[in-house]
């Protein structure tokens, strides 16, 4: 049965505020997500089994310790993609995967564009990417790929998940737990979590302008 995991951590509330905030700008948005997300992959990350080993100091042996597991990163575009590098920073080592999905507006349901993952037999632990669990229509469809490609141990790691893509996600892989900042009251009409923060990706990404805040260009 899957696990939700809502962090407690006081950072991590701190930073999820002015996250939402809608005046933070792009660039601050940026960085937050940064900081969120390897403070997420931390708390996600705590069960990864360790080797022994022994390392030389300036003054004695000491008994040490490496990652026994391979963590592969997958985000889904193209929000997750934002979330990739502060957790790569921390395990080099990891590989990275992507998967882009879109919806179709007829069937309503994510269809797969593009999908590029490290080999099944590399990997022992999958970090699967998204600020926002919203309806779990692209998360689901994600673990169906991943599962596909032979990755079975998937974790979810999200900013913010909305209580109907939990549902989701639980109901057709209740063997995938879920780590998130928080979770919010709902979704409204048009699929965005609520209160959430808007549209992550274009927040990340700038684009979405406001026309009347724009500094025109010096040419113009
Ligand atoms: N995707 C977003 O970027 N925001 C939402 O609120 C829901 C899905």
């Amino acid at each position: 049965m899957n696990q939700v995991y809502e962090s407690k951590h006081p950072l991590v509330r701190h930073k999820l505020t002015f996250l939402r905030q809608t005046d933070t700008g792009v660039r601050r948005f940026q960085e937050l997500v940064w900081e969120l997300s390897a403070l997420l992959a931390y708390e996600a990350l705590a069960d990864l089994d360790l080797n022994e080993t022994a390392v030389t100091t300036p003054l004695d042996e000491a008994a040490g310790h490496v990652l026994a597991e391979r963590v592969a990163l997958v985000p889904i575009l193209r929000a997750g993609l934002g979330m990739v590098d502060p957790i790569w920073n921390l395990i080099p080592d990891a590989q990275v995967g992507h998967i882009g999905l879109y919806r179709d507006e007829e069937t309503l349901q994510p269809v797969e564009y593009y999908c590029k993952l490290p080999q099944a037999s590399q990997v022992d632990v999958c970090l699967l990417l998204d600020p926002m669990l919203a309806t779990g229509g692209s998360t689901t469809a994600a673990c169906n790929i991943l599962k596909g490609h032979g990755i079975e141990r998937i974790k979810f790691v999200g900013l913010i998940a909305a209580p109907e893509g939990i549902a989701q996600v639980h109901s057709a892989h209740p063997d995938i737990d879920i780590h998130v900042a928080v979770v919010d009251c709902c979704l409204n009409d048009r699929g965005y979590i609520v209160p959430g923060l808007g549209d992550a990706g274009d927040r990340l990404f700038g684009t979405k302008v406001d026309e009347a805040a724009r500094i025109p260009d010096i040419a113009e």
